[in-house]
């Protein structure tokens, strides 16, 4: 014969798909949270890129714009010859005769007569011959230039405007100088004259008077600003200013004079020495000198109305002297735009403070953000100094490049993640660099924003794993309570199977008129309306225990006589214990019943001290209580060796009725308590046949015990064996019904 096992038409249950399910949206939501946190980071280094270029245009902008009014109200140009001579403006000249232009003794008799004639006698026609007389002789250059202006003066005192702009115009024409004994210079003072008279411009006057600056030119201006036509006063005014750049770069090319003197050692200046080296010598200086100085020395006092702040720049500390060249410095040549000259080299002169300080302070008015350093090139040289800028660092490929940056950081400066160029007129290139010098900074927001997003994740996650545990050990507890069900049913079947063999055999033998001693016949019968009740016990037990799982347990309250109920449960459950060999024993009941009809207590085996008179009757379902009993006497005989005693008490108080049941059993286990109140739950295997039991007596005790809102008590230790005990509390209700009956 082959045996074949057919797989049962159910499918095991499984926790795969549920966990599954559970944790399956925690490890999306985890990694969603990971994608946000770096898309968040990448976010704010872009949004830092824009923001850093956007800085370095509006730097660069600024700069520019800075450069343009700087090169405009703050620079001024010096002309010099490789010997350091002053070209342009025109070198101030005395008008004093020089020593070495002697006359002769005719020549000064003449010119002395002359003059007094002039200035003494106010003889116009003597003098005017005598002038004539002295001009005859031949007399040096600028004697003879003296006595045309003399000779043309007095012509136009005389009237003789004709003459008088005649000899003006020869004395301009004579290429000689003309020095006035005054300290003027007389071929100014004579452009000045022929404008006056209507014979040339007074803008003509202006420009010649600046063309050969002598202590007397700013008279010529005033004389111009003093004539009655607005247009002249304008004219006056505006070369007035001419002037006055002209005597301050004079004042300035004096101040930077000595650095470019002839070294006396080597017999070289600066530029020549450039210049024997066929190195070209640099188009641009640079000189910082103190405005205010310069105003208060030079100009002061010669200013015909106030001029304004034209030179005076705030931002120099009154008294600091800036002066400071620096001359031959290859990188200053190539900063600016090369300008050759064929006579000598420009000289820019910057009154402004330091270039770089000024460039800092540009940069500072734009409040960049910390975490931004920003490094300016100019020209090739890189300019920026952070003084007490944190924001700017000195980096670049030029030189200085990153230096101030490694002094204290002793890095690498950050490479720049912004630049921006700029080249200005004339033809200065800037290079604006932004660099993410503080990357932690700039992170600052995003580390908050991820922690967050990290707990809520973190959270999440514990929660996810929480509800996958606690769904774990609920699908075990069901998979365990199927298994118990299981084991029941098989229980069950056990326990009816042998007592209705054991029955259908003696009923068999009855039946077949097998036995025939009537005593044995008795017990016969005895037994099978034993078994019976035994059986429909447990099948009422079975049934109770189908309607209490499905809610169906209907309990009906009413009036009963505890004591009696007890009573009786012990004398139909007396056959059974005394089959097993154990004596069960009522230890506390109604006296007064017991003795009259009942001949279990007058057997003596009820302790007489014991017996209490108080009623026994509470509001209660009788049978359910008859049942939760029946239970426990049945598992205390069950549990009990031959020979032992099982012993009823009732117990009543004035708030609560106690049934207890005493066994010699072996006792449970302090730790399966409560335990061996649940369904199905035997002790040790469900499926133990030692003894009878299919695992749901002790929870339909508790359910009943609980619908009548009282308790099951246990008190059993191993080896010392068990008591049960129901107590049911007496509300005044049940007290009430009691005193009814
Ligand atoms: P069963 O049908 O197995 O008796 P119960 O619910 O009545 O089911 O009891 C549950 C378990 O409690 C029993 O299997 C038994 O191990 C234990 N138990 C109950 N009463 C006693 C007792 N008086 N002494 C020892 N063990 C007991």
């Amino acid at each position: 014969m082959r045996e074949r096992r057919v797989k049962p038409n159910y499918r095991k249950p499984g926790f795969f798909w549920q966990g599954v399910l559970i944790l399956a949206p925690m490890i999306v939501l985890a990694k969603l949270g990971a994608l946000a946190i770096w898309q968040d980071k990448r976010m704010a280094e872009h949004d830092a890129e824009l923001r850093a270029q956007d800085l370095a245009e509006q730097v660069a902008d600024r700069l520019s714009v800075a450069w343009l009014g700087y090169q405009a109200s703050n620079t001024h140009h010096i002309l010099i010859d490789f010997d350091g001579n002053l070209l342009s403006p025109p070198p101030m000249r005395s008008g004093e005769i020089a020593p070495d232009t002697t006359l002769t003794t005719e020549q000064a008799t003449l010119l002395e007569r002359a003059r007094h004639a002039e200035f003494t006698t106010k003889n116009v026609a003597e003098s005017t011959n005598l002038f004539r007389q002295f001009l005859a002789t031949a007399p040096p250059p600028s004697h003879a230039q003296q006595a045309r202006y003399s000779l043309a003066l007095l012509a136009s005192s005389s009237g003789d405007t004709n003459l008088a702009a005649q000899l003006f115009r020869e004395l301009l024409n004579d290429p000689a100088p003309a020095p006035g004994d005054a300290g003027g210079d007389l071929k100014a003072l004579s452009h000045l004259k022929l404008a006056l008279m209507g014979e040339s411009s007074l803008d003509a006057a202006c420009s010649n008077a600046l063309a050969f600056p002598t202590p007397l030119t700013p008279q010529i201006l005033r004389a111009v600003y003093s004539q009655p036509s607005p247009e002249a006063r304008g004219t006056a005014e505006r070369w007035w200013k001419t002037w006055q750049q002209d005597e301050l770069n004079r004042y300035l090319y004096a101040k930077i004079r000595p650095s470019f003197q002839t070294n006396t050692a080597s017999g070289t200046n600066t530029f020549r020495s450039l210049k024997e080296k066929q190195i070209e010598p640099p188009a641009w200086l640079w000189v910082g000198v103190t405005n205010e100085e310069v105003f208060t020395e030079s100009i002061r006092g010669e200013v015909p109305q106030v001029v304004g702040s034209d030179f005076v720049d705030s931002s120099v500390p009154a008294g600091a002297n800036r002066f400071n060249l620096r001359s031959g410095r290859a990188d200053t040549a190539r900063l600016l735009k090369r300008r050759p000259h064929p006579d000598g080299n420009l000289l820019a002169v910057s009154p402004a403070p330091d270039l770089a300080e000024w460039a800092v302070a540009s940069v500072k008015k734009l409040r960049a953000p910390d975490y931004f350093g920003v490094s300016l090139v100019i020209g090739n040289y890189d300019v920026i100094r952070p003084l007490d800028l944190p924001a700017v660092v000195s980096s670049g490929g030029a030189k200085g490049a990153g230096r101030t940056w490694m002094k204290t950081h002793h890095t690498e400066p950050p490479p720049a993640i912004a630049t921006a160029t700029r080249v200005n007129e004339p033809e200065l290139p800037f290079l604006v660099r932004v660099h993410l010098v503080g990357k932690d900074l700039l992170s600052e927001q995003q580390n908050a924003r991820s922690t967050w997003i990290r707990m809520v994740l973190v959270v999440a996650g514990a929660t996810a794993i929480f509800g996958f545990i606690s769904a774990y050990r609920a699908f075990h507890k069901q998979l365990r309570l199927a298994e118990m069900k299981s084991n029941f049913v098989s229980s069950v079947s056990h326990e009816l199977r042998a007592p209705i063999a054991s029955v259908r055999l003696m009923a068999e033998g009855l039946e077949r008129g097998k036995i025939t001693e009537p005593e044995k016949k008795q017990e016969y019968y005895r037994f099978i309306t034993q078994e019976c009740r035994r059986l429909s016990s447990m099948i009422e037990n079975v049934l109770d225990f189908a309607r209490i799982e499905q809610g169906r347990k209907q309990y009906e309250f009413e009036p009963t006589d505890v004591g009696a109920l007890v009573e009786e449960t012990v004398k139909l459950m007396e056959p059974y214990a005394a089959e097993r060999g154990v004596h069960l024993t009522l230890v506390a009941a109604e006296v007064t019943r017991l003795h009259s009809n009942d001949e279990f207590a007058a057997s003596g085996e009820v302790d007489q001290s014991l017996l209490t008179s108080a009623a026994t009757v509470a509001i209660v379902d009788g049978q359910a209580v008859h049942q939760a009993l029946v239970n426990l006497i049945d598992n205390a005989i069950k549990h009990s060796p031959m020979g032992e005693e099982v012993h009823v008490s009732l117990d009543q108080s004035p708030s609560a009725t106690s049934i207890s049941v005493q066994d010699s059993g072996p006792g449970i286990p302090a730790t399966e308590h409560e335990k061996i109140f649940e369904r199905f739950y035997r002790l040790g295997s469900e499926l133990r046949r030692e003894t009878p039991g299919v695992g749901i007596g002790l929870s339909i005790v508790k359910h009943v015990v609980e619908a009548h809102s009282g308790r099951v008590l246990v008190e059993s230790e191993v080896g010392h064996g068990s008591r049960f005990t129901i107590e049911l509390p007496i509300t005044a209700e049940t007290r009430k019904g009691g005193e009814e009956i």
